[in-house]
């Protein structure tokens, strides 16, 4: 009964405040109501209240105009989903945000089976409900979630992501002493890669270019991610400078033996990389912003020193 009270809230918090059907009310209702339809009768607070204390859900039978009801409470549960809406009135995920309550007319004279049919026949249609609900909510929320810290077009972390786990990376490297090294990368020539082959020619080079970069990243602690435009980065926590090197080495010719025509980029005519590394190796206080800076600054040597090579801030230093 819950899960179905639930699957109601889904569907009808918008829009179903106290309806009537059939001489079956409905009521969405809590304590903390944000609309006045939404205000609890004496009986809904009381059992709103009991839900606090952990009861699960609540019937009772009632006597309105001369008839009998039979009055049922069931508590809304925020969920993840939820909390876009609730958060700004102080719910967390599993706080009780209010209840539903349903009051159903008790006619003794209706034959049993039919009734009985119908019951089941609602259950289950409710309960197929509620799956489908369920799985719709679930699959929308993981996509969005996936849209925050995927890049759409080559399918591997965005720079928001980068930036995430570069300052969590950078906080382990300080407590337990162990080197974080950067590899910045950046296609070399890439302006005329489109020019000459097209801009959607030039979308499925960044993402052959990217799947290369991820495949060259063995451990499961590294990470790789599209900084922006035509540039990747990839970090590499517990890995001191030489090893990086190493790294940026292998995927510069990866690229390189990816033979991607490039016709008109001199010298070599094919998508070629070049790459700055740098790394928090010997030094007791690192800020993400000079890690990066370190890293950009090696690259930017490595294009005035031909381009398809990596350079070090190390070695330029
Ligand atoms: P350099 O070797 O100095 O890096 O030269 P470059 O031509 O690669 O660098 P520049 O910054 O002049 O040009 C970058 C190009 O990358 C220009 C831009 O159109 C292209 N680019 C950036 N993002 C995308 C994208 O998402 N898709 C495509 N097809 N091209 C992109
Ligand atoms: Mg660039
Ligand atoms: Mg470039």
């Amino acid at each position: 009964m819950n899960i179905f009270l639930i699957f109601l809230s889904h569907i009808t918090c918008k829009n179903l405040t106290g309806h009537y059907c059939d001489g079956v009310q409905f009521h969405i209702t809590s304590l903390k109501p944000i609309r006045p339809q939404n205000k609890p009768i004496a009986r809904e607070k009381q059992f709103l209240r009991k839900f606090e204390q952990g009861v699960k859900e609540k019937g009772v039978f009632i006597q309105k105009g001369g008839k009998i009801y039979y009055f049922y409470m069931g508590p809304l549960i925020t969920k993840k989903a939820c909390l876009k809406c609730h958060a700004g009135q102080g719910y967390k995920e599993g706080d009780i945000r209010g209840g539903i309550s349903v009051t159903v007319p008790f006619v003794m004279n209706i034959p049993l089976l039919p009734l009985l049919i119908g019951h089941i026949s609602i259950a289950f249609i409710g309960i197929l409900g509620i799956i489908i609900a369920e799985k719709k909510i679930t699959q929308a929320y993981e996509t969005i979630q996936k849209q925050a810290v995927i890049d759409a077009l080559t399918g591997i972390p965005n720079r928001r992501s980068f930036s995430e786990t570069l300052l969590k990376e950078i906080g382990r490297s300080h407590r337990n002493q162990n080197p974080l090294s950067v590899i910045m990368c950046d296609i070399d020539n890439f302006k005329i890669y489109n020019d000459t082959y097209g801009h959607i020619k030039g979308d499925m080079c960044l993402q052959k270019v990217a799947q290369a970069i991820k495949a060259c990243i063995k451990r499961s602690s590294d990470f790789c991610a599209r900084y922006g435009g035509e540039e990747f980065v990839v970090l590499l926590p517990n890995t001191p400078l030489d090893d990086a090197i190493f790294v940026a080495e292998m995927i510069r010719s990866d690229i390189e033996k990816m033979k991607i025509l490039s016709k008109n980029s001199l010298p070599a005519g094919i998508v070629t990389l070049s790459l700055g590394v740098s790394s928090t190796e010997g030094n007791t206080v690192f800020e993400p912003e000079t890690i990066i800076k370190n890293a950009d600054t090696a690259l930017y040597k490595a294009k005035e020193q031909g381009r398809n090579q990596v350079q070090s801030f190390r070695e330029i230093t």
